[in-house]
């Protein structure tokens, strides 16, 4: 039997001491249980979906924007990155991160926004419940189960947040968030990680659209000081050149002060193992210093880029597709697909499915399906 554990620091997660699976499964053998979650995630439909959903830039835009499944897999890298350095689960920070944005809507943030709205008398809708709802219920891919069947720990790390309504009807998985307790370091660690690639690479895709310009970056201070220190080093370097330079400094900037600034938490924490540290307060952070510069460089992406004129075109576009969706199928749940119909007469569980079905669209799926229930020309 192999010892997948035998280099992870004592408040790691680990594999063979998992919480374990909703339906009991004999281990896999060559593979620990985490590995086992990521494979399952690889191999589902949700996670191939992801391709062809927006993360900030509408997928038919441009070829080289990031999609949904790009950034899960740019989340997945830094998480790794920053596991190993601090001895914690490899397998279960990258099956976390693959999983994490599984439940999103086509259109990036605005698919969600609207389909809450939409939603708000059936339950409401939250693209971190979803996530859990794909791999706990909505894949179809083995005999013995609905779902994926993965294990305790990448479910908690794939359930970020969510209301108390919701945490009282999740059992053991949201007793946390009624407790207010921490989940495992592995999830802590996703969550930063995510927070890394976007921050990072909406710069990329912000200026290789041209609605950032190299000038206004100069407004953000973490990105001028390391900006200058790429121009010093390497002077009269091409543009493109410079901007990766840039953005790879800043990568390891925040991976580096993350490692470092958790490192000493952890010293001075000692949790002794996995469950103390889902009984201390969060101790996967940055530095005070970091933390203000991240919140400085979000700010400056939410007002000029995610609120960019060009950009609220498309958001308003795609709300009005989902929200357009949702009501006719609302109303004409006969032109559902008849997987996504319910016996007549029960609203709340018509308007899951509809959610369900909306939600596992793909941008361009969605506007071809706006097409066929609106336009006579289509079918
Ligand atoms: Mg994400």
């Amino acid at each position: 039997m192999i010892d997948f554990d035998a280099h992870l620091a004592p408040y790691a997660a680990h594999s063979s001491k998992s919480r374990g699976r909703r339906h009991p499964e004999a281990a896999a053998g060559s593979r620990s249980e985490f590995q086992r979650d990521r494979d399952r995630i690889i191999h589902s439909t949700a996670f191939r979906r992801l391709e062809y959903k927006t993360q900030v830039f509408l997928n038919h835009e441009g070829d080289l924007f990031r999609t949904r499944l790009t950034h899960s897999i740019e989340v997945a890298q830094i998480a790794r990155t920053l596991a190993r350095s601090l001895r914690l689960n490899e397998d279960l920070v990258e099956a976390t991160a693959l999983a994490h944005d599984l439940g999103h809507t086509p259109f990036g943030h605005v698919g969600q926004d609207v389909l809450n709205e939409c939603m708000k008398d059936y339950g409401g809708f939250e693209h971190n419940l979803q996530s859990l709802r794909v791999v706990d219920h909505l894949e179809e891919h083995y005999g013995a189960f609905d779902g994926l069947n993965l294990t305790f720990e990448t479910r908690e790390g794939i359930l970020k947040h969510c209301s108390l309504t919701n945490a009282r009807q999740l059992g053991e998985l949201g007793q946390r968030f009624i407790d207010k307790a921490q989940p495992s370091l592995e999830a802590q660690l996703t969550n930063l990680a995510d927070e890394i690639a976007y921050n990072n690479h909406d710069i990329d895709d912000g200026l290789r659209s041209g609605l950032l310009t190299m000038k206004q970056m100069e407004e953000v201070e973490l990105f001028a000081r390391l900006h200058r220190q790429v121009v010093q080093q390497y002077p009269g370097l091409p543009g493109r050149r410079e901007l990766y330079e840039t953005i790879r400094l800043m990568i390891t900037a925040m991976t580096a002060d993350l490692v470092d600034t958790t490192a000493a938490l952890l010293k001075e924490a000692d949790p002794k193992n996995i469950d103390e540290v889902r009984a201390s307060p969060p101790l996967i952070r940055f530095s005070p210093k970091m933390r203000e510069e991240t919140t400085a460089l979000k700010r400056f992406l939410y007002a000029n880029l995610y609120r960019h004129f060009k950009v609220n075109r498309m958001r308003v576009k795609a709300s009005r597709i989902v929200r357009e969706l949702f009501e006719a199928f609302m109303t004409d749940p006969v032109l559902l697909p008849f997987d996504y119909q319910v016996t007549p007469g029960d609203t709340m569980k018509q308007a899951r499915k509809i959610a369900d079905y909306i939600a596992g669209m793909t941008d361009r799926y969605a506007i071809r399906e706006h097409k066929r229930i609106f336009s006579l020309d289509e079918l």
